[in-house]
């Protein structure tokens, strides 16, 4: 059915390419490109002979918007999947528009040189009008909107578990269960274990970055701040138990506010443990989460990617991760003019995602929904020129193939509440 550019090859791409070629059916044929085209190789070796979905690799820096854009006309694909960093979010748009292609990725744009004068401009400006100051939003990339509409394709923000499916989960619970959403609490528990005393999930670069940054919630209208790590909450997980849980800025939370109609409030909460907590605040203190470059024996570095180097890789991690995931939105509201409360969550297995696909869990539970998204797009289930994220589709096909494609949902009408 399709033809598709996949742009990066770590932990989470790797999955969501092993996905595709599960379904060769609509994924007739992909190019693999990445900054370090050997990943790719090895991926399409580990591949070759065990799908019908043909396999092509190439080299690209997705930094530079021509080089995305040659290879995008050379390829001919009819979506590019950008599963790189944040950073290249732009750059990849811009060459999406230029060659009239439709996009998808998992995250939204934040630069990776925060000092840069005119992002920072604009950033300060964002924080005094909006009211929080995460290096990430929606804003550049909302920005497109009328350009991919002229343009008649589609970009599909945030294709990953959260984002991603939990604004699925909105979407399904507001079309299905309520006549009025009142809260969302999203709720992000990791109860797996990979015996290091410290190492991130996903690229150390962009998680540290995530759960340094002060928290915040939206409340009537409005972005509450508060100090990163300053409310904290004990949830009893289904299949993982009891865990801390701390209140975190997160992207969706932004486009909740503006898609879920009268919400009154919406928060965040991910589980961490008290070792982790304990060696980040140590870096941040001795100031290796740093992304100014500092001069050390006449050369420059930046200290979050010198730390980068010497954290274990995410993509190594499947091996030894034990445990489960738990991630899902608890909601209240009316129905009926009644009061309801609702929750959908999803739990996966670390040891299982392991044997499927040679990942652990926070690699599996984004690559399959950014391997789903492309799908809404390459079938033209989901199929409105403009730029989206999750929430703004029919969630019911998405849901289904979260059943189908190893992500299942759980449900409880009766869940107990987040005070
Ligand atoms: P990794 O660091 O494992 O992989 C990133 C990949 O992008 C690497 O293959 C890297 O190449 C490549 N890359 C980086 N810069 C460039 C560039 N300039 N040009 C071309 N390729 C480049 O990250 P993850 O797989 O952990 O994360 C991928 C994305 O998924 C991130 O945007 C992350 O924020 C997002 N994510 C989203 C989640 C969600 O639930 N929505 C959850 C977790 C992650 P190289 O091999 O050379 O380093």
């Amino acid at each position: 059915m399709g033809r598709v550019l996949v742009i990066g090859c770590g932990g989470v791409a790797s999955v969501a390419i092993q996905k595709c070629c599960q379904n060769s059916a609509v994924f007739e044929e992909l190019m693999i490109a990445s900054r370090t085209k050997a990943k790719c190789d090895a991926l399409k070796e580990k591949l070759d002979g065990k799908t019908k979905t043909k396999i092509t690799t190439a080299q690209v820096n997705a930094d530079n918007q021509e080089e995305v854009e040659a290879l995008i006309k050379s390829y001919q694909p009819d979506l590019v999947m950008n599963i790189a960093l944040p950073y290249q979010d732009l750059t990849i748009m811009e060459a999406c528009l230029a060659c009239k292609v439709n996009y998808m990725d998992t995250a939204n744009y934040e630069p990776e040189n925060i000092e840069e004068p005119k992002w920072h401009a604009t950033y300060e400006k964002r924080c005094r009008e909006a009211g929080f100051s995460a290096y990430f939003d929606y804003s550049w990339q909302w920005a497109y909107q009328k350009r991919f509409e002229e343009a008649g394709i589609t970009a599909l923000l945030g294709s990953g578990f959260d984002p991603g499916v939990t604004q699925a989960y909105c979407a399904y619970a507001l079309k299905h269960e309520f006549d009025e959403i009142e809260t969302i609490d999203i709720l992000d528990c990791n109860g797996g274990d990979h015996g290091y005393a410290f190492a991130t999930n996903f690229n150390p670069e962009i998680n540290l970055r995530e759960v340094s940054a002060p928290g915040s919630y939206w409340e009537n209208g409005h972005w509450v701040e508060i100090p990163a790590m300053s409310i904290k909450r004990q949830y009893n997980f289904d299949q993982v138990g009891q865990k801390d849980m701390y209140l975190l800025h997160h992207e969706e939370i932004e486009s909740l506010a503006k898609n879920i109609p009268n919400v009154k409030r919406i928060r965040f909460f991910m589980t961490f443990g008290q070792s982790y907590l304990d060696h980040m605040r140590c870096l941040e203190d001795v100031g290796m989460l740093s992304t100014t470059p500092i001069c050390y024996e006449g050369r420059e570095i930046v200290p979050i990617q010198f730390l980068k180097a010497l954290l274990p890789d995410p993509a190594s991690l499947g091996p030894r991760t034990k445990g489960k995931t738990n991630i899902g939105c608890i909601f209240t509201g009316k129905k009926d003019g009644k009061d309801k409360t609702y929750y959908l969550y999803n739990v996966c297995d670390h040891q299982e995602c392991y044997r499927e696909v040679g990942s652990q869990a926070i690699s599996y539970t984004t690559g399959v929904p950014a391997m789903i998204g492309a799908m809404m797009l390459l079938t033209g289930t989901w199929n409105r020129a403009g730029v989206y994220t999750v929430e703004e589709f029919d969630p019911d096909p998405y849901m289904e193939a979260l059943n189908k494609w190893g992500l299942p949902w759980q449900e409880s009408h009766a869940p107990v509440l987040v005070e």
